[in-house]
């Protein structure tokens, strides 16, 4: 400990690590345990985008690409963008990089400084505080409520912002809410950030294929493009694509931005794979027909899941329109008492009881900055999803 730098100090221990340490000491017991604590799909990499990387690997594209990425995968990024999105960007106002935590992080890096303050509306992705933190700002969490879908109010944004203020945090389909930001949404958030300059916005769209009927997706630099210039656009494969092994995101934005982070990047770790890069031109490009199917797939499965939950005396949850999320509050499951005897008194001993009683691993919601609240991801097979809930209905009716 004494080798550690100070800047590590700054870095929360994973707040969801100890319920990851105990999935896998159950399962090397020989526990099944049904992970619903994955933020990931399980569905294949569709077969024309792994043999995009295939053919890459066979062609020799192995090498070293321009450090933002290759002007291929750049033309896809800007067709993509004014495609589905209808923003146009140049190419020096994009770039691809390891995943779309790797854009983020190099984003607060770049522009951060000692003291700046960045709003992350809560609840929240779990890394965007630590990131922060390295990037030695200060986190400043403004409370969203479960009544409002969860969504950023445009007057708490505005009570929010400071002189200090340096950027917004906003990503929609949210995780771990799942709430999907409307148009008029982003318009009314839109109208306060157009008052104060000084305000970057970091517009997080990660989740937008999944976006459940009748929710459809904007991205803010759509909606108001007066504030392009201080928006990034920021998106990736791993979440739409089922890509999440192939670490490849992309962000659009100012081009002052974009070469600040390509700058951290060409000193860090360089152009992503040029495998993925070669994977991720095939996934923007061509047609996504498998997409029907999966959101339909999806659907099912969070049925399954909001079923459960109106069956259970302590469980609630408003139908959630985005990602593979339930955010579900479990106020209700708080003061009774396990079958061993302890007294649940907070959403981290309902999960480790979960985990214990059910061998259903799921995420307190406390580590997203809400509570009391069960993150449940859905993005898995439906018998498996099925037996999920019968577990969690019979541990929840053995609390007395
Ligand atoms: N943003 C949000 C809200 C996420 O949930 C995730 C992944 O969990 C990411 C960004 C990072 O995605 P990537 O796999 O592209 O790094």
């Amino acid at each position: 400990a004494e080798f550690l730098a100070p800047r590590l100090r700054r870095v929360r221990p994973s707040p969801t690590a100890a319920i990851s340490d105990q999935v896998r000491a159950l399962a090397q017991q020989g526990v099944d345990i049904i992970n619903l604590g994955e933020g990931e799909l399980d569905f294949d990499t569709p077969g024309h985008i792994k043999q995009a990387g295939i053919e890459a690997i066979v062609r020799g594209d192995t090498k070293y690409t321009a450090v933002s990425g290759s002007a291929e995968l750049k033309t896809a990024i800007i067709t993509k963008f004014e495609r589905e999105n209808g923003i146009r960007y140049q190419a020096n106002e994009v770039i691809a990089g390891t995943g779309a935590k790797q854009l983020i992080f190099n984003a607060l890096l770049a522009t951060v400084r000692l003291g700046d303050e960045v709003l992350v509306p809560a609840p929240y992705w779990v890394s965007y505080p630590d990131m922060v933190a390295l990037a030695e700002g200060e986190a400043r969490f403004i409370p969203c409520a479960e009544s409002n879908g969860w969504k950023l109010q445009a007057t708490d944004l505005a009570a929010a912002i400071t002189p200090a203020t340096r950027w917004l945090m906003l990503n929609s389909p949210n995780n771990p809410t799942g709430a999907v930001y409307s148009p008029e949404d982003l318009y009314a958030l839109g109208q306060v950030l157009l008052e104060h300059p000084q305000v970057l916005i970091l517009a997080d769209d990660i989740y937008e294929q999944i976006c459940h009927p009748p929710s459809q997706f904007a991205s803010l630099a759509s909606i108001e493009p007066r504030l392009k210039q201080r928006i990034l656009t920021v998106n990736g494969v791993s979440k739409g694509y089922s890509m999440t092994g192939w670490r490849l995101g992309y962000a659009g934005g100012p081009s002052w931005l974009i070469n600040a982070m390509q700058i951290l990047q060409s000193q860090s770790t360089s152009n992503p794979s040029s495998i993925s890069q070669a994977a991720a031109i095939a996934a923007l490009e061509q047609p996504a027909d498998f997409m029907n199917g999966w959101l339909e797939t999806l659907q099912r499965r969070r049925k399954t899941v909001m079923s459960c939950i109106e069956a259970i005396d302590g469980l609630s949850a408003d139908l959630p329109p985005g990602a593979f999320y339930v955010f579900a509050n479990c106020s209700g499951l708080l003061g009774k008492k396990t079958p061993a005897g302890e007294t649940l008194t907070r959403d981290n001993e309902v999960a480790a009881y979960l985990l214990q009683a059910a061998h259903v691993a799921t995420l307190q919601g406390s580590a997203f900055g809400a509570s009391p609240y069960l993150r449940i991801a859905y993005a898995i097979d439906d018998a498996r999803l099925k037996l999920a809930c019968e577990r969690i209905s019979r541990a929840c009716r053995e609390l007395r």
